[in-house]
């Protein structure tokens, strides 16, 4: 009898709530749109979806689920021709200031503003291109990358949602300097807050920037390909440097991501902790095994190689930038082939700002040229880009909760994933950008 009584309050207590939540949902359709999905990408699950309706309320998707929607009025975008899914993550972009050229202190050349004034213009390129995201791994002059994220994110400017480094963490003439002045001409100090040559700078500039604002840090380990006078494979960056910067940034609940193109640096960020690895160009077995092993994250730009050295030959950048592009663009593709066999984590990220912006889905069919499926090309742009920096909260994936940061294109993306450098619609925060 006593069973009974507590099935039927069971019962009765679950209808008269879902009496109430009826109530909510037909009281509250007010400020409601609808996607009509022909098809939808489900990168959490990796399957393809038909027909589908995307609920929308303000910024946020608050459902998803098969076509039902029979009300005329309702405000409803129809995509139901289209292939529809999360909008893109670039893990790897430098939206400030203007791309890379033949000149190396082109960047000491621009002030603040027009440092971010380009940057307004690249954001709205990379947006406009599918990119509703984007990790920002750095800028020359310090927070012009915070002031670009706050401006897009209080509406006045139209750009990706953006996480930014604040400023490069880098040894005193390291891969994260600008260099190829001469003697004794001083770089402004905007230029070098990231500077650190001990451990206690490296935790006072990386609470510097925290307090400035970047959301996450960003270590040089190794010399860079683009820095005049360091060398991709050379330690920059010591293990005591790179856990002391893991520590204090941990301290504020941040990550780091570390710069490092050769083996040894390599191992010594992952050893150290570090959330990923930027490039990887030159990474060993026992640094892949590694990776693995703690989970650490990839991000390989294997498109820009071609890049550099198609346009980098035309325009004569300096031959020592040419000879480490050389050194570093095969042997990265490989790591990268590897990596996907071993089952590493790998996240999307292209460097763009080395080549134009708006062109950061180039390296789609690098992904599955040396590796990937295209479903898997597609996550590693989506889920796993959100999932590398702990973001899939908010982005990632079209589901309840997240923000409405969709995009949609004709065709099937699964058979020719070179369609995505061309996207039809994009959707931020619930609104139609183009
Ligand atoms: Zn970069």
């Amino acid at each position: 009898m006593r069973y009974f009584l507590i099935l039927t309050t069971l019962l009765l207590g679950s209808y008269q709530s879902l009496a109430a939540q009826k109530q909510l949902i037909s009281n509250d359709t007010v400020g409601l749109s609808y996607v009509h999905a022909g098809k939808l990408v489900d990168v959490e699950a990796g399957t393809v979806l038909f027909n589908q309706m995307i609920t929308i309320r303000g910024d946020r998707i608050v459902d998803v689920g098969p076509w039902t929607l029979t009300n005329k009025s309702a405000n409803v975008i129809d995509w139901s021709d289209y292939t529809v899914m999360p909008g893109m993550i670039d893990g790897h972009t430098h939206l400030l200031g203007d791309i890379q050229s033949e000149d190396v202190l082109a960047p000491l050349n621009l002030s603040p503003e027009e440092d971010v004034a380009l940057g307004v213009i690249n954001a709205e390129k990379t947006l406009k291109a599918g990119f509703t995201s984007v990790i920002d791994v750095g800028s020359y002059r310090a927070f012009t990358d915070i002031t670009l994220r706050d401006a897009i994110n209080s509406g006045q400017i139209l750009g990706p949602r953006m996480w930014g480094a604040g400023a490069y963490i880098t040894r005193t003439g390291g891969g994260g300097e600008v260099v190829g002045l001469d003697m004794g001409v001083k770089i402004p100090l905007d230029f070098r807050r990231g500077v650190a040559d001990t451990e206690e700078e490296v935790r006072s500039r990386i609470r510097d920037l925290i307090e400035g604002g970047a959301d996450f840090i960003k270590m040089i380990v190794t010399g860079a390909v683009l820095t005049v006078g360091t060398e991709p494979g050379e330690v920059e960056m010591n293990e005591d440097l790179i856990r002391a910067g893991v520590e204090e940034a941990a301290k504020y609940g941040k990550y780091v991501t570390a710069h490092a193109h050769g083996a040894e640096g390599i191992k010594m960020a992952i050893r150290a902790g570090v959330r990923s690895i930027q490039h990887g160009s030159l990474m060993d077995d026992e640094g892949l095994a590694l990776m693995k092993k703690k989970g650490t994250w990839l991000v390989a730009d294997i498109y820009n190689g071609d890049y550099i050295k198609d346009v980098g030959t035309a325009k004569g950048w300096p031959a020592e930038i040419l000879r480490k592009n050389n050194e570093t663009t095969e042997t990265q593709r490989a790591v990268f082939t590897k990596a996907v066999k071993l089952g590493v984590n790998v996240a999307y990220g292209t460097d763009s700002g080395v080549y134009p912006h708006g062109d950061n889905a180039r390296q789609m069919t690098y992904m599955v040229r040396y590796g990937l499926t295209p479903m898997q090309a597609i996550q590693s742009a989506t889920i796993w880009g959100a999932r590398s920096m702990s973001l899939e909260a908010d982005v990632g994936s079209i589901a309840v909760g997240k923000f409405a940061d969709i995009i949609a294109v004709k065709g099937d993306v699964l058979q020719d994933i070179s369609i995505l450098e061309h996207v039809d619609a994009v959707m931020k925060d619930g609104k139609i950008i183009q």
